[in-house]
């Protein structure tokens, strides 16, 4: 099973558009820990799609799914944008060094 190659492409669509959706929320904190916490929040309201990365035509098909969800990988993250926005995890005065 080592060599067993198991990919959950939503992650990559949900970061492929993360900084996209992130930049029409100016107020939103942009720190790293805040944006694994807005993929991590989308993701787990998303429905995972594995893809063995052995496949040939895999751009393709991540191309082709990729359309499919898009709608709602967007909606995913703004909602994840606004719930972590309005709890960041970490202090609000602590200072964005980005
Ligand atoms: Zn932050």
């Amino acid at each position: 099973m080592e060599d067993m190659q198991l990919k959950n492409y939503m992650e990559d669509v949900v970061m492929r558009n993360l900084d996209a959706i992130l930049a029409k929320f100016p107020k939103a904190c942009k720190c790293d820990e805040c944006r694994k916490d807005i993929a991590t929040l989308a993701l787990n309201n998303l429905p995972p799609r594995y893809i063995s990365s052995h496949q040939g035509d895999i751009f393709m098909r991540v191309n082709d799914m990729e359309l499919q969800y898009l709608v709602e990988v967007i909606q995913q993250i703004a909602k994840a944008i606004k719930i972590v926005s309005e709890h960041p995890r970490h202090h609000r005065d602590e200072p964005l060094l980005k």
